[in-house]
């Protein structure tokens, strides 16, 4: 059980999920209400160290929201963000989603909360200054919550579809998902077609995590 030093919000971690980093620490970074906490912790579980500091910096950190990893490899994507929840090995996905960093801690609620919802009804993240609305696709092996901002969101949606339907049973590496967001994004402004689907199964072809 780990206690945030700021909020005093309790935390079961199973370090079992985290590969050593450096000196046989494991660094991972937890999302509270406001801020983010990063912890070095040793494998007799004793913290070495513990950091309070802003959602920016999770990124690209091993990151645990509730009972969930959270992929943070975030890749740099406009007009077309998505992210993605795995419910048997309890994922998300939050890479292809730049969108999401300011507003975290909502945004993983959210995502979590989808899983009661119907596929084809829409998910909304309200603050202050800003409200995301996401479509949210439901297919047995995972939930794909795409972010929807009324320029071309009818083609949109379909995109997210065929993604959602060609995503095998884990997400994949970084850099297939960086080639499906580099052939998507020109395309987004149209149906996608036989072909298009064909391409983006041979894009996903080149692995998964
Ligand atoms: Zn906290």
């Amino acid at each position: 059980m780990l206690v945030c030093p700021y909020c005093k919000n309790q935390e079961e971690i199973h370090l079992s999920d985290f590969q050593h980093s450096f000196g046989g620490l494991r660094r991972l970074a937890i999302v509270h209400k406001d801020h983010a906490l990063i912890v070095d912790i040793d494998s007799s579980f004793s913290i070495r160290a513990a950091y309070i500091t802003s959602f920016a910096n999770v990124i690209g950190q091993p990151l645990v929201f509730k009972h969930f990893r959270v992929l943070t490899d975030v890749i740099f994507t406009k007009y077309f963000e998505f992210m993605t929840l795995w419910p048997d090995s309890k994922l998300i996905d939050i890479r292809a989603c730049p969108s999401c960093i300011p507003h975290l801690y909502d945004v993983l609620n959210m995502a979590v909360d989808s899983l009661q919802y119907r596929s084809g009804s829409f998910a909304n993240v309200l603050s202050a200054s800003d409200k995301m609305s996401f479509v949210v696709i439901r297919k047995p092996h995972l939930v794909l919550l795409g972010l929807i901002d009324s320029k071309f969101d009818e083609s949109k949606k379909l995109w997210f579809n065929a993604i959602a339907d060609t995503y095998a049973t884990s997400p994949p590496k970084t850099e297939v998902l960086v080639r499906i967001i580099e052939y998507l994004a020109p395309k987004i402004t149209h149906m996608p077609t036989e072909s298009h689907i064909y391409k983006l199964r041979t894009i996903l072809a080149g692995g998964m995590l």
